[in-house]
């Protein structure tokens, strides 16, 4: 598995430091807000579990399912909902855990679906966010680490449902692409 890995872009130590940054804020700006944090599956697994525990407050769990990429490595520009969220947002305050930010069309559609609950506020938290690549005008309110324009697997990011589980992000090597 690790030997497909071109590059490592970013180390483990660096994953560990920036969440624990990113729990601190969200504690500080959601301490007494009881919020959800919504996880889009599957590959948020892996951040979510991270970024939860990194952030000590009074808070709930929810998750949906989407896919718009089939199992190459451009999104097909079609959202599919797989599984909605399970629990009643409405007046309640939420925050969508994402692993990755890319062209903004899945989030784009999550938060049009999750407005119409009435939720009191909505915002997102993206461990990776690549800009260059937006075709919405969809903004993180929290952002991990902006990337470029590169296709990135591992911490829960796959390439075609394989190398979620490497405990880094990293770039593939380009002939494993065309295995
Ligand atoms: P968007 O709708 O913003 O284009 O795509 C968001 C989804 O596409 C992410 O949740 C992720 O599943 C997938 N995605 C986008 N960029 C990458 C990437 O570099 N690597 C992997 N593994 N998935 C990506
Ligand atoms: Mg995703």
């Amino acid at each position: 598995m690790h030997n497909d890995i071109a590059r490592v872009l970013i180390t483990e130590q660096e994953l560990h430091d920036r969440i624990a940054e990113l729990g601190k804020q969200l504690a500080a700006d959601y301490a007494d807000k009881d919020p959800i944090f919504l996880g889009v599956l599957k590959g948020v697994v892996i951040f979510f579990a991270d970024m939860v525990r990194a952030t000590p407050i009074r808070s709930q769990f929810d998750f949906l399912v989407v896919s718009s990429y089939g199992s190459g490595t451009t999104s097909s520009g079609h959202v599919k909902m797989l599984k909605d969220v399970s629990c009643d947002i409405q007046g309640r305050h939420v925050v969508i855990l994402e692993d990755i930010l890319d062209s903004g069309i899945t989030l784009e559609y999550v938060t049009k679906h999750l407005l119409e609950m009435q939720p009191s506020s909505l915002k997102i938290c993206t461990l990776l966010d690549k800009p260059s690549r937006r075709k919405s005008s969809i903004i993180a309110d929290y952002v991990g680490f902006t990337i470029e324009n590169e296709f990135v697997v591992g911490y829960g990011l796959d390439y075609d449902e394989r190398y979620r589980n490497l405990p880094y992000v990293g770039i593939l090597k380009p002939e494993v692409y065309s295995k």
